[in-house]
Parts: C-alpha cells; sequence; structure tokens
C-alpha cells in the first residue's frame, strides 16, 4: 500500500525538483547502490532535525554526509599528509562506492550531523542518480530511509510502506544493487577499525593500505554513540530466528490447539530442496538466492525479511551465512534483526 509520497522517476526534470526541494529546507528519499536514504542538505540545522523527526531516529545517533567526490570531503575534515595518503589510496580502490570514511571534523560541520562528536562519517555513493543530485545539492546528510529499528529500504515501494506519508518525494532509483548499509571504516584514532561491516570487508581495506586494521567486533551491549551498532536493530515486526544448517532443532514443539504459521527461508534454492522441511502444511519455504552466491543473498536479505514480514507469519526461520567476504555484514544485519526476540 502506498500512501503520501511521490515516487518520482529518474528524469532530468524531477533531478531539478528535487535539488529545489532539498533546498529549500525539505527532505527527499534518494536511491543509492548500498540502501535508500532520507537526505536533507547538511548547511541547514533544521532540515536536518526533521531527519531525526521522520524516522523516530534518537539525536544521539550520528549520520553519514554524502559528497560527490575527494575534494568535497577535504572540505568537511582535518587530515594530516599522511591520513591522506591513505584516504587517496582507499577513495582510489572503493570510491565511490560502499565505504564510509570516519574522520575528525571541521567546525563547519553541524553538531546534529555528529551528535556533538568530533568525527563525522562521510561517503561518495556510486549511484548515478544520486552523484546527479549531489552535483547539484551539495554534500546531504542521508541515513537509511526507515523508520528507526526497522528493516532497511532497498527499493521505493520500501520507503512508501514504511515512511511515506512523512515525506514529499521517493526518487525511484530502482532495486539497490548491493542491498546492505556501507562499511564503516574509523580513521580517526591511531588504529584504524571497521565500525560496521558491509561489502567492502576488512581483508580487501587492509590490501590496499598494506597494514592490520582492527576487524569488526560484534557489541554484545548497546553503545549509545553508534547506535547503528545496538544490538537490536534493522528488525521485522515478525518474530524473527536464524538457524545455520538445518532449522528443524530450532522450531520448538508446539500445542496442538495452535499451529502457527512458520516461514523458513533459506539461502539458496539448493539448500531449500535438500532440507527435510518442505513447502506443505503450515510451513512456506523461500530462497534468498538462486545459487547461494552471497553478493545476491545480500541483494535480496531487506526486501524478503520485508515482504514475509507483511505476509502474517508467526515466525519467521532464516538461515545465516558462513562468515566470509559480505557474509559478515550479512549476518550482523541477522543477529541484529533477530536480537529482539
Ligand atoms: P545509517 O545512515 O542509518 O545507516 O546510520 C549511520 C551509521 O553511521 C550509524 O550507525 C552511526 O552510528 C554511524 N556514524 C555516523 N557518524 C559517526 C561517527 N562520527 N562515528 C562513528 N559512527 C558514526
Ligand atoms: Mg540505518
Amino acid at each position: 500500500m502506498s500512501v503520501g509520497a511521490k515516487i518520482l522517476p529518474a528524469t532530468e526534470a524531477s533531478i531539478q525538483l528535487v535539488v529545489d526541494v532539498l533546498q529549500s529546507g525539505e527532505l527527499v528519499v534518494l536511491p543509492t547502490e548500498t540502501v535508500y536514504g532520507l537526505a536533507a542538505i547538511i548547511s541547514d540545522d533544521a532540515a536536518l532535525g526533521k531527519i531525526f523527526e521522520v524516522k523516530g531516529r534518537p539525536l544521539i545517533d550520528p549520520l553519514i554526509v554524502h559528497v560527490l567526490d575527494l575534494s568535497s570531503l577535504l572540505d568537511l575534515v582535518q587530515i594530516g599528509d599522511d591520513l591522506f595518503n591513505k584516504i587517496y589510496r582507499l577513495v582510489d580502490a572503493f570510491c565511490p562506492g560502499p565505504l564510509t570514511f570516519v574522520l575528525k571534523k571541521r567546525k563547519n560541520v553541524s553538531d546534529i550531523i555528529t551528535a556533538g562528536k568530533k568525527t563525522v562519517a562521510i561517503r561518495m555513493p556510486a549511484h548515478a542518480v544520486f552523484r546527479e543530485v549531489l552535483r547539484h545539492s551539495g554534500p546531504l546528510a542521508a541515513p537509511s530511509a526507515n523508520p528507526f529499528g526497522y528493516l532497511s529500504p532497498t527499493c521505493a515501494a520500501h520507503v512508501s510502506n514504511s515512511i511515506g506519508d512523512k515525506i514529499p518525494y521517493i526518487l525511484d532509483g530502482g532495486i539497490c544493487a548491493i542491498g546492505l548499509e556501507s562499511t564503516i571504516l574509523d580513521l580517526s584514532s591511531k588504529r584504524f577499525a571497521i565500525l560496521r561491516p558491509g561489502a567492502i570487508t576488512a581483508e580487501m581495506i587492509e590490501g590496499v593500505l598494506n597494514e592490520k586494521i582492527i576487524a569488526y567486533r560484534p557489541l554484545v551491549s548497546a553503545d549509545p554513540s553508534a547506535p547503528g551498532m545496538l544490538k537490536q536493530h534493522y528488525s521485522p515486526r515478525t518474530r524473527l530466528r536464524l538457524f545455520e544448517q538445518s532449522p528443524e532443532k530450532e522450531i520448538p514443539f508446539f500445542q496442538e490447539n495452535h499451529t502457527p504459521k512458520i516461514a523458513i527461508l533459506y539461502l539458496s534454492r539448493e539448500e531449500a530442496k535438500s532440507q527435510k522441511i518442505t513447502d506443505e502444511g503450515n510451513f512456506s519455504v523461500f530462497w534468498l538466492s538462486e545459487s547461494g552466491d552471497l553478493n545476491d543473498v545480500a541483494h535480496n536479505i531487506f526486501d524478503w525479511l520485508q515482504r514475509l514480514d507483511n505476509m502474517s507469519f508467526d515466525i519467521i526461520y532464516c538461515q545465516i551465512p558462513q562468515k566470509m567476504d559480505i557474509g559478515i555484514a550479512i549476518g550482523d544485519r541477522l543477529i541484529r534483526a533477530a536480537a529482539k526476540f
């Protein structure tokens, strides 16, 4: 069901319109290669404040700034020559793309963006439509365009079904190619660290920098300074449980007088076909990809969880991938999504 927001096709006229809307201090939703973002211009504190209102996001959760290129990034941060060289190499290897840098901020970056921190998170999105908007609007703050704590949106319909009544426009750029939020790399301390895993892995970064970085360490407790790292995040409304190999052990014995509707979401079609539980009775079986390719799983995971969330299942069992490559980021999102149940 779509309400409120107008979904605009990605034409030149729409891009002009959303640039005007942004410059008038309103929010618009834009496509990126990771997930859809709820954007505001970074020089307007009132517009930035609206992001938190629309998402129901606590003000202590800082925003990511999106810029067109390295020179726009350098306008917002304070760095020495040595760090510049490293950033240059990372940008050369991975940007524009799904890699966010946390760096010491300059005074011109609003405290609303950084939640009062001395650092700012910045990335260069690769999506051609977002880049065209940036070319005319200047840097934009844009968190994922979902209500705080809910699954991230990977197509215009996800946005219109959740915050569609709170925003005027969604610029439709198709289905997000990657489907998971960016990797966040903290470059503000001596030892670099992954704060959020994504498509760009620690190994890929180490390969470019030729030095060890602190790999992502899942937090067990809630750290209020980085709520994207809260234990529970990205959750469906429907109860979600995870399994590694087969779901049977996880499925509890139910009372005869209540037969729950159960969805099982496997990583691949082959996996789904080789398992004992099949698509019958109170079980419905789905798969996240044809072949089990983890990039396809990442691409589809938020969409499948949102679809199943709207199908009145009592519980969803989802298979969690191995902790390698982008599987680390997929596993991270799933563990958080299941944490509240
Ligand atoms: P979202 O854009 O909704 O995917 O969330 C942005 C993420 O970036 C959140 O998890 C923030 O905690 C994180 N973030 C933004 N700025 C900073 C910063 N200065 N230091 C650490 N994490 C940050
Ligand atoms: Mg988010």
